[in-house]
C-alpha cells in the first residue's frame, strides 16, 4: 500500500476545504520537514507537536482519524535515531494508541513504518503511520471504485482528537 495516496479518489460527505487537491511545490524536498518549520506552503493538521515530533492527520488518510507520529528530525530509519529518540517516539505511538482508542473506538489499530520505496514509502522521512480499522470498513464504493468514503472531514477528526490532547501530553515526562 502506497503511503501517499491509498486510494484514487475521495468522497466528503461533509464540506471539505483548501487542501482537497493538495499539490506540493516542487522546491519543496521533504513534506515532513516542511510542516516541521510552519512552511505555509504546505497543508499542516497537527494534534500536538514539541521540539522532538509532531502528531499530524494524514491528509489522504487509509481511514477516517489516520494520524502519523513524525520525529522533526529529518531521519528515514530507526537506526539513526538514538535510544532516547526511539524510545521517546514508540512513548508518542502509545499514547495515540490511546487517544485513538478513546475518541474513533475503532475495531483495530494498525500501526506501520515503511522503509523505501520496495516497502510502500513516499516520503523519506520517518514516520510512524497509526491507522483506527472499523467494522465493515470497506464498501463497494472502496472495493469497487477505489473510492474512501469520508464520513467526517479533516478539521472535525483534528477538533476530536484536539479535546483529548491531554492523553498526548507528558507522554515524555
Ligand atoms: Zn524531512
Amino acid at each position: 500500500m502506497s503511503d501517499t495516496r491509498p486510494y484514487e479518489t475521495y468522497l466528503w460527505s461533509p464540506e471539505r476545504k483548501e487542501y482537497e487537491n493538495v499539490e506540493i511545490p516542487d522546491d519543496i524536498e521533504c513534506v515532513f520537514c516542511a510542516q516541521s518549520k510552519n512552511d505555509e506552503r504546505v497543508t499542516k493538521l497537527s494534534v500536538f507537536e514539541d521540539d522532538f515530533l509532531m502528531v499530524v492527520l494524514n491528509i489522504f488518510p487509509y481511514n477516517t482519524g489516520h494520524l502519523m507520529v513524525v520525529p522533526k528530525k529529518h531521519v528515514n530509519s530507526l537506526v539513526e535515531l538514538n535510544d532516547e529518540e526511539r524510545n521517546r517516539l514508540f512513548a508518542m505511538v502509545q499514547r495515540v494508541e490511546e487517544i485513538q482508542r478513546e475518541v474513533k473506538d475503532p475495531a483495530g489499530i494498525n500501526v506501520g513504518i515503511n522503509f523505501g520505496k520496495a516497502a510502500g514509502e513516499s516520503i523519506q522521512h520517518l514516520h510512524v503511520q497509526v491507522v483506527p480499522i472499523y467494522e465493515k470498513d470497506r464498501g463497494f464504493m472502496e472495493t469497487a471504485l477505489d473510492t474512501k468514503v469520508m464520513k467526517e472531514s479533516l478539521e472535525q477528526v483534528r477538533e476530536n482528537y484536539l479535546d483529548r490532547k491531554d492523553i498526548l501530553e507528558g507522554y515524555w515526562d
